[in-house]
């Protein structure tokens, strides 16, 4: 009577969101403070202030009708403009309004793309570790295949070797996401130049064009002063999917965008089949408010100098405990070996401590476990003791 990969999604909840169902009851028991959650990437950071003044701002130029209003599906123009603007100043490219769609947030962005691109028997390729729900969006949204790349776990970049035997002619797109959830890495100038090459490469063999699909939303997040190439100026055939959710800590209020550069083949017809998508999707337009005061805060960010130091502060606690970990240099993730081989069972042990992990499994990287670090930095302090606790019994 209904749809059972419907039923079985809908009954089968990420394990994030089922650890932090579960931090959620416990805390009801026991009180928050005694809970080190650290499942969800829930900015703990509050907006700033300009996103207050945009929401007055707004409301007092487009008064209720119009700011209430359906906008174009698309998005409408002048906020659109104002986004390329932004980027055009900052990372020096010369984009226009119509190389934007706005959407509800990063995910539905990821999900138009894959709609819009998904044709009978093509994959989807990622290197692992990568955010799970790309699985749901692929293959049960655009019913393509995923597949997926082990991953270097010395550098959490791209095991090149691995991709290229990955790649065949049905491979429509690579998926990539820097900053990384879950490993905080970023991939650095000389990877995305040689993963650009590589694809170009491919997509002449192959006599069709093997898209990229930048899931962009810790694009801001990023530690020790680094730099973060701008994915289109390596390789044109990029889709820049883009959100708010945690440069502006508004992961509530569903706000992102498609980047589609002039370059890309076919961009015209690229970007008609990211509408298309959209309309498939549902949501008609992404929130017309949020539209708004996104656009009028696009060059500030969250503060994100407290992340990094919580970043600082629990990297270096673990390692002192024993952890091998690669040192995040974005988002808000870190994503440490477990300490013994089976990451499930070590996330179990560690929950008797009220402390909870998320095992890399559903990353594609067993073995490791996710540490989201956007909570209280004494949250961090106190939960380094109970780390060391935890790391005593496997002495
Ligand atoms: N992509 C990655 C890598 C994420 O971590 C998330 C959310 O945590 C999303 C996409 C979805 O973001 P949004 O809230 O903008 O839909």
């Amino acid at each position: 009577m209904f749809s059972q990969s419907m039923v079985d999604l809908g009954q089968k909840r990420s394990t994030i969101r089922e650890i932090f169902e579960y931090g959620k009851r416990r805390a009801a028991e026991v009180g928050a403070e005694n809970i080190f959650d650290f499942s969800i990437g829930n900015p703990s950071v509050p907006a700033p202030d300009s996103v207050h003044q945009a929401i007055l701002r707004v409301l007092e130029e487009e008064g209720p009708v119009g700011t209430h209003g359906y906008t174009s599906a698309q998005g409408d123009a002048i906020v659109r403009t104002r986004i390329a603007e932004s980027l055009n100043r900052r990372f020096g490219t010369a984009f226009h309004a119509d190389n934007f769609y706005m959407t509800v947030g990063a995910a539905a962005a990821l999900s138009a793309c894959f709609r819009a691109l998904a044709e009978p028997g093509d994959e989807f390729v990622v290197a692992a570790p990568f955010f799970p729900e790309y699985r749901c969006f692929v293959e049960s949204g655009a019913g393509a295949k995923l597949v997926v790349v082990d991953a270097d776990i010395e550098q959490f970049q791209i095991n090149f070797e691995k991709l290229e035997a990955a790649l065949n002619p049905h491979t429509k797109a690579m998926i990539i996401n820097s900053p990384n959830n879950p490993s905080g890495t970023i991939y650095s100038e000389a990877t995305i130049q040689k993963l650009a090459a590589l694809l170009t490469r491919k997509s002449a063999e192959y006599g069709h064009p093997i898209f990229l699909i930048s899931d962009e939303p810790y694009r801001e997040l990023i530690y020790d002063g680094l730099e973060i190439p701008f994915v289109t100026k390596y390789y044109p055939n990029t889709f820049v999917c883009y959100s708010y959710s945690k440069s502006l800590s508004l992961p509530g209020e569903r706000i992102g965008y498609i980047l589609v550069p002039d370059e890309m083949t076919d961009a015209k017809l690229a970007y008609a089949a990211i509408c298309g998508a959209g309309r498939t999707l549902g949501y008609v337009n992404a929130p017309s408010l949020f539209q708004r005061v996104a656009s009028y805060c696009t060059d500030e960010t969250a503060d994100t100098s407290i992340y990094e130091k919580n970043r600082n502060l629990l990297y270096e606690g673990l390692i002192r405990l024993g952890f091998t970990c690669v040192k995040p240099q974005g988002a808000f993730y870190i994503f440490p070996r477990s300490l013994e081989p089976d990451a499930v069972a070590f996330c179990e042990r560690a929950k008797k401590y009220d402390l909870l992990l998320v095992p890399g499994d559903d990353f594609g990287c067993p073995g490791h476990v996710r540490i989201s670090y956007c909570v209280p930095t004494e949250r961090i302090e106190r939960a380094l003791k109970v780390f060391e606790q935890l790391a005593a019994e496997y002495r």
